[in-house]
């Protein structure tokens, strides 16, 4: 496979003079495979030079896929502008995340509306097909995808192409999942490992890595990862080369190069065979199968393409949280995704609801005062094969059985929305994740323990 960077920057473009080596346009990766299939992932503005170098290829009857990893602007602002869009007989297919209220169709026309620009999707002269995705596997051509989702405030996937005997791997936007991951000192476990996993054995992985370990703290929950955690991640992963992206606007060519450098000489100093660069814009990667043969293939049997609405009709989501502040702000995320929001405070309640109104995704809190977590934690088990994920809001993760994910308070909205919308999404497709349910240590009992991680290890 052969890679080319069309944009490197995170956030928001930036040209300019400490910007001419890395790049000012923001994310957009070409991926040509040796048959000659054309993937695209994320259309930032770098899109329009791609765009252009195709027209000049001969633009007519091109035909290439397009992955957007989520809907944020400097993912999505090249498409309006991507020339190949505009003619006649070209085929383009595009794929995203699937929201729960929208399709990826109508979230790239929104863009494109009258307000905020002269043209609208209804223009482009080509044949365009939307998918949108949920988590899990499918072949364009002769490249095999696998798609996972990533910690991000808004819903975004990962991608893992697989061809030519080789695997690259693209994960843009994505923090880690625990506090004590992101800062370094905790071990991969849960969720982060998973993250892992799908990166295992990459040729090449390009990740996110907008932030320097020293600039994290005060950026946790902002959605990134830091260059030092994307370096630890890679070689936990056993990833071959690790290019990093997604680069802050704020950051300078010189400012790059001593960050490269640094971890450069922290791999050497240790003998790791890993290599680290960070994408510039017009760098070409050709990615070839190492010694060490192709890594796994991951992902199973499920289609990332699978409609699943018929499953989303149990639309409701349980929220069992002492704290009112906190309450009212899960109900309005909840809402905002187009969900019931239906409260309980203990067993007795919570199996009454379950008998009305099974939830999709159950939201506790693990407040050691309130006796009856235990008691909702039971009354959620006991509705076996509907048993909704658990996600725990907590200032900190604490040893825990049965929890599937974490809202660290204070949170975000968008942090919210995102977590509440990837775990219906996933329980929709009825497919319960690779992962083991038991996302940390063992606990002393169970749903509920005042013990933190990061205290043990
Ligand atoms: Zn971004
Ligand atoms: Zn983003």
């Amino acid at each position: 496979m052969q890679v080319q960077f069309w944009g490197t920057r995170g956030s928001i473009p930036k040209p300019g003079p400490t910007t001419i080596r890395y790049g000012g346009n923001t994310l957009c990766v070409e991926v040509r495979t040796a048959r000659g299939t054309l993937v695209v992932i994320d259309c930032g503005t770098g899109l329009h030079g791609l765009g252009l170098k195709l027209l000049l290829a001969g633009g007519k009857g091109l035909a290439g896929h397009i992955l957007i990893s989520h809907t944020h602007w400097d993912h999505i602002q090249g498409v309006p502008f991507f020339a190949p869009f505009f003619v006649r007989g070209n085929k383009w297919d595009i794929y995203g995340p699937k929201g729960l209220n929208q399709s990826l169709r109508e979230t790239l026309a929104g863009q494109m509306q009258h307000t905020y620009s002269p043209i609208t999707t209804d223009e482009f002269g080509a044949t365009i097909r939307y998918h949108d995705l949920v988590e899990g596997t499918f072949d364009i051509d002769d490249v095999k995808v696998t798609t996972q989702y990533l910690n991000h405030p808004a819903l975004t996937l990962g991608y893992r192409l697989e061809a030519d005997g080789v695997t690259v791997v693209y994960c843009c936007d994505h923090e880690p999942f625990s506090r004590a991951v992101a800062d370094g000192h905790g071990e991969f476990s849960g969720l982060d490992q998973r993250h892992a996993d799908f990166i295992a054995g990459a040729d090449l992985l390009i990740h996110d890595a907008q932030y320097t370990a020293a600039e994290y703290p005060s950026k946790s929950g902002w959605g990134h990862s830091s260059s030092e955690f994307v370096v630890r991640l890679a070689r936990h992963a056993k990833a071959k080369r690790v290019v990093l992206t997604h680069h802050d606007p704020l950051r300078s060519d010189d400012a790059l190069d001593r960050i490269v450098e640094k971890l450069k000489a922290e791999l050497s100093a240790d003998r790791s065979p890993l290599l680290v660069s960070a994408a510039a814009e017009g760098n070409v990667i050709d990615v070839k199968p190492s010694n060490a043969g192709p890594s796994q293939s991951a992902g199973g049997k499920f289609s990332a393409l699978t409609s699943v609405e018929p499953a989303l009709v149990r639309r409701s989501v349980l929220i069992s949280v002492a704290d009112p502040k906190v309450a009212k702000s899960l109900k309005k995320a909840a809402q905002a995704e187009g969900l019931r929001a239906n409260f309980c405070s203990n067993a007795e309640g919570a199996r009454t609801l379950f008998a009305k109104d099974p939830p999709s995704l159950a939201i506790i809190d693990l407040d050691i005062a309130r006796h009856d977590d235990a008691g909702i934690c039971e009354a959620i088990r006991e509705m076996e094969e509907n048993e909704p994920p658990v996600v725990a809001v907590a200032e900190q993760e604490v040893e825990a059985d049965g929890i599937m994910d974490w809202l660290i308070t204070p949170f975000t909205d968008s942090y919210a929305r995102t977590k509440i919308r990837a775990w219906v999404l996933r329980a929709a497709t009825s497919r319960v994740p690779h992962y083991s349910r038991k996302t940390t240590r063992t606990a002393s009992r169970d749903c509920a323990s005042s013990s933190p991680i990061s205290d043990s290890g």
